[in-house]
């Protein structure tokens, strides 16, 4: 690490827990961001500044006026961009030595598994069913942690899925419906601007704690908070033994954990 590096991440080396070792370790991890609006911006700025070493950046909407109540990582001078592009250049701004692809296409099954496969977390800012199961079933393919959130009106989760450990719920544990029934989104039911300033923050400190392998995760639980009434919960999250998204891969590893017994 050299002299300005070590000033710019002086403030986390200083940490104990984290030191020249971890922030040395940021630096070489990549993060696959998926949705560069309320959520994605809170993430994509808090891991730029932290000097993650490579995001890439997935978004296939154009920046609109709407948006700019809360998405924090565009402002009105990108009005019509791509989403993935406008937040790219902004975060090579905040810090220019890290690595950012932005992604502007939607993405097929083969190629969000190459980016998966590339990350080493995967975070899920999306607004939409199908994006979330999507991600949901290529981090339990790959076995990649995905830091996943969710905010509309007042009220928004946080939950940490690692598809490593055997006895990690999925997303699709703790919403087995399928994508039929489309969510309601804020261009229907509106939010309050700084709740996925929140929500988005709570990800990316989730996502260096498990980058790092720090403290304890959010792994088995979802994190609520109401900025209606000022409240936060946290409910226990278990693994359903009939989900058929992360089922068969915990009857692979029971087989071949049976066979190496053997
Ligand atoms: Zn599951």
């Amino acid at each position: 690490m050299d002299d300005t590096q070590l000033l710019r991440y002086n403030r986390h080396i200083l940490l104990p827990q984290i030191d020249i070792s971890g922030q040395q370790k940021l630096m070489q991890a990549t993060v696959l961001i998926v949705g560069l609006g309320g959520l994605g911006s809170p993430v994509a700025m808090y891991l730029a500044a932290t000097g993650v070493g490579r995001l890439i950046l997935v978004d296939s909407d154009l920046v609109e006026l709407s948006n700019l109540q809360r998405q924090i990582v565009h402002d009105s001078t990108q009005l019509g961009q791509s989403k993935a592009v406008s937040a790219s250049q902004k975060l090579q701004r905040l810090n220019p030595t890290i690595q950012i692809v932005a992604s502007q296409q939607h993405l097929t099954e083969d190629e969000l598994d190459r980016q998966v496969e590339a990350a080493d977390v995967i975070a899920d800012c999306s607004d939409n069913f199908n994006t979330r199961f999507a991600l949901n079933a290529a981090s339990v393919r790959h076995s990649k942690p995905l830091i996943s959130g969710a905010a509309m009106g007042f009220k928004g989760q946080v939950s940490v899925f690692l598809p490593a450990y055997a006895e990690s719920p999925c997303y699709h544990c703790l919403y087995p419906a399928t994508a039929e029934e489309e969510a309601e989104t804020c261009s229907q039911v509106g939010i309050i601007t700084p709740l996925v300033g929140v929500i988005g923050s709570i990800q990316a400190v989730e996502i260096i704690k498990v980058l790092l392998n720090l403290g304890q995760s959010l792994c088995g639980k979802l994190l609520l908070f109401d900025a209606y009434t000022s409240e936060w919960r946290t409910i226990k999250l278990h693994k359903d033994p009939n989900c058929p998204v992360c089922n068969n891969v915990m009857l692979e590893s029971i087989k071949k954990l049976s066979k190496s017994a053997v």
